[in-house]
């Protein structure tokens, strides 16, 4: 089985304290993501970046649930300094239109065309946020028929009001088939 690991969304917005959507505790998972890319284990390494025109429709002005965040162009989109980007075999940009949602890495078609292409079959998921970005691009890896796994200790979720809460996303990925690892004590 040929695996690639899809890290999501590890930008400043979200894993800086003081980011635009900082999720809590993103920044305690660059290192377990660095030790991941390195690991020899996956045969491509996929780092994801929310990407968004400064009017997305997730955004508070256009009604959506998130405060602007990831906005092209600006630093606070920027993958976060302390990932190793050496070991990122290919970046794919998401939500980088005003309607397109981007929870998905495969909302798109071009994710699932290229791991087809290389013979990838299975996907090993972590990043931000756990019940946004990694729920939403491990349920679309599972639709693709890619075999599953989700790090959550690799993750960190961000429970706002109107968004699946971290524990109910959780329990939806495993349902769905997903390989839910849980946090190492
Ligand atoms: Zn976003």
């Amino acid at each position: 089985m040929a695996e690639a690991l899809l890290i999501v969304d590890f930008q400043n917005d979200f894993v800086r304290p003081d980011g635009a959507l900082s999720v809590p505790g993103g920044d305690e998972i660059g290192a377990r993501l660095n030790e991941l890319a390195a690991s020899g284990c996956f045969d491509l390494v996929v780092a994801t970046r929310d990407w968004h025109p400064p009017d997305h429709g997730s955004f508070e002005e256009q009604g959506g649930p998130w405060p602007a965040h990831c906005v092209q162009g600006t630093s606070g989109a920027e993958l976060h300094p302390t990932l190793d980007s050496e070991r990122v075999d290919v970046l794919l940009d998401t939500g980088d239109e005003r309607d397109l949602e981007g929870y998905s890495a495969f909302e798109r078609p071009e994710l699932g065309r290229l791991l087809r292409e290389k013979a990838i079959d299975a996907v090993y998921v972590a990043g931000l946020a756990t019940n946004v970005c990694v729920r939403g691009t491990a349920l679309g890896a599972l639709e693709e028929g890619f075999a599953v796994t989700v790090d959550t200790g690799a993750s960190r979720g961000i429970d706002v009001e109107g968004v699946v809460a971290t524990a109910e996303a959780v329990d939806e990925l495993s349902r769905a088939g997903a390989t839910v690892i849980p946090p190492a004590r």
